[in-house]
């Protein structure tokens, strides 16, 4: 227990801390890396997207053709109509205008769509751009000519040689590729781009976008909206729904615009479950393997132990301590069988004269011989032990006196006449046998000391005799 315990808080610790400083790290990455670098690559993508329009509305500005259109007092509509159109074709933008100043029409690709007024709040931009000390500006707006749809307009100025101001000029650009791009960034990298105004207003973003129309709605931002609104550059988190989010912001000075990249805490992470899962996997195996092969060499050791305490080296029976633990246990389970047991007490005759003839080696041969001719008889239930030197002790349960003395008599008769032990003995080699019986009062002691006392009187008989207790 301790050691699986041991084994198994070490791989949890092991793997924990390896879980979390994997996630600090791509963390890590997120923030310093993959966050900033999304919105570099937006933010490329969007100047990319801006700068051929502005150069097709610097070259309108620029263009004689509209400036001598408006100074010959703008007489043929068909003619600038065309030429927004072409312009507009050519380029792919989403629509081409020329303001004039005197008329204040509002010219397009499909003709004259309106007059410019001070009173028209839509018309801001233009008295905006009038007064303006640069010749250009950027700017979003709905698009009258399209259906309001959100557009950014590059503003050119129209002016005379000598600098007095014609009218406005320049394209509007569709929001639709930007869409496209911020989509796409989602898509591939599960992060959330979107465009806010100075105002909090959700302006460009994916369909998808979980978010408020307005930054200050969303209640776990209430803490760094200010910030997020008013910082050139940022980093932030914030929590929606429950989940931590990351979010980097950049101002785009072009637009009057918040580039914001946001992506879940969590999904940073998401990609080391796998890994962990496996090593914890592994853990456990490890775990199992080594407990396995711990149990076994338990065991092994367990079994060595239990032999070295149960047995007797030299002959392989049970020694005086196990054979004393069989009888409890016999006379615990019969304790009211009252069925006859009956104990051999075994003493080869004048031993000692065998190892003075032959040495103690010869005498352990005898021995080994001796408690193999014990053995062979056995039934099941009977239970033999060496006693002591050349003393062994028979256990023969439900055997009445009769029996036992006859199996004794066997015995002795087996051994009085093996070959075997009188060839390695180099002497004639015989046994005493004391047998005592008992019923109800099975107690080891008082049996020994009855069998004992019978061993004596056959011993006394002239030995190689079986005497059986009273
Ligand atoms: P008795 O007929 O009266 O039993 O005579 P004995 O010689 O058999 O009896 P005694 O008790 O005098 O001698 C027993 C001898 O057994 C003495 C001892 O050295 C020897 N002995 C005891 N254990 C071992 C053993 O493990 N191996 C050997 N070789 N001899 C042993
Ligand atoms: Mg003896
Ligand atoms: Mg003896």
């Amino acid at each position: 227990m301790v050691v699986s315990l041991l084994i198994i808080i070490g791989f949890l610790v092991t793997a924990s801390v390896s879980f979390y400083l994997s996630r600090q790290s791509a963390l890590n990455t997120l923030v310093e890396h993959e966050l900033p670098l999304t919105s570099d690559n937006i933010y490329a993508e969007v100047q990319r997207d801006l700068i051929k329009p502005r150069t097709v509305s610097s070259f309108m500005g620029n263009d004689t053709f509209l400036k001598d259109w408006i100074l010959g007092g703008e007489q043929d509509v068909a003619a600038v109509t065309r030429y927004l159109k072409e312009v507009k074709q050519k380029y792919g933008a989403f629509t081409a205008f020329m303001v004039s100043d005197l008329t204040r029409n509002y010219y397009h690709a499909e003709g004259i769509l309106k007059q410019v007024s001070e009173q028209d709040s839509r018309d801001d931009w233009y008295f905006r751009v009038r007064q303006m000390a640069s010749d250009n500006e950027l700017n979003l707006d709905p698009d009258m000519a399209n259906g309001d749809e959100l557009t950014i307009f590059i503003n050119f100025k129209v002016r005379t040689s000598d600098g007095s101001f014609l009218g406005a000029t320049g394209l509007g650009l569709n929001l639709a590729n930007i869409k496209t791009i911020l989509s796409d960034y989602r898509a591939r990298y599960g992060n959330n781009v979107f465009f806010v105004t100075r105002q909090g207003d959700l302006l460009l973003h994916d369909q998808a976008l979980p978010l408020a129309s307005n930054l200050y709605k969303e209640s776990g931002m209430s803490d760094v909206v200010n910030d997020i609104l008013s910082t050139k550059e940022g980093r932030f988190s914030y929590r929606r729904e429950g989940k931590t989010y990351l979010l980097n912001t950049r101002h785009i000075e072009e637009l009057d615009l918040i580039l914001c990249v946001e992506a879940e805490e969590g999904k940073a992470a998401e990609h080391l479950f796998t890994p962990l899962l496996i090593t914890l996997l592994i853990c456990a195996l490890v775990t199992g393997v080594v407990l396995l092969l711990l149990l076994r060499a338990l065991n092994h050791y367990q079994q060595e132990l239990e032999s070295v305490a149960w047995q007797d080296p030299l002959t392989g029976l049970l020694n005086r301590r196990a054979f004393a633990d069989r009888y409890q246990r016999y006379q615990s389970s019969h304790l009211r069988s009252e069925k006859p047991l009956s104990l051999l007490m075994m003493d080869i005759d004048h031993f000692k004269a065998i190892n003075d003839l032959g040495g103690h080696a010869r005498g352990d041969d005898v021995l080994q011989l001796i408690s193999g001719v014990l053995n062979q008889r056995l039934r099941p239930s009977d239970c033999l032990g060496r006693w002591g030197g050349e003393e062994f002790i028979l256990l023969l349960p439900e055997t009445n006196l009769d029996q036992a003395s006859r199996i004794a008599e066997r015995i002795r008769k087996e051994v009085e006449g093996s070959a075997t032990i009188l060839d390695v003995a180099e002497q004639a080699v015989t046994l005493s046998i004391g047998v005592a019986t008992q019923r109800e009062r099975l107690d080891l002691d008082l049996h020994v000391q009855l069998a004992d006392t019978a061993l004596y009187e056959a011993k006394n008989k002239g030995r190689n005799n079986v005497c059986c207790a009273s």
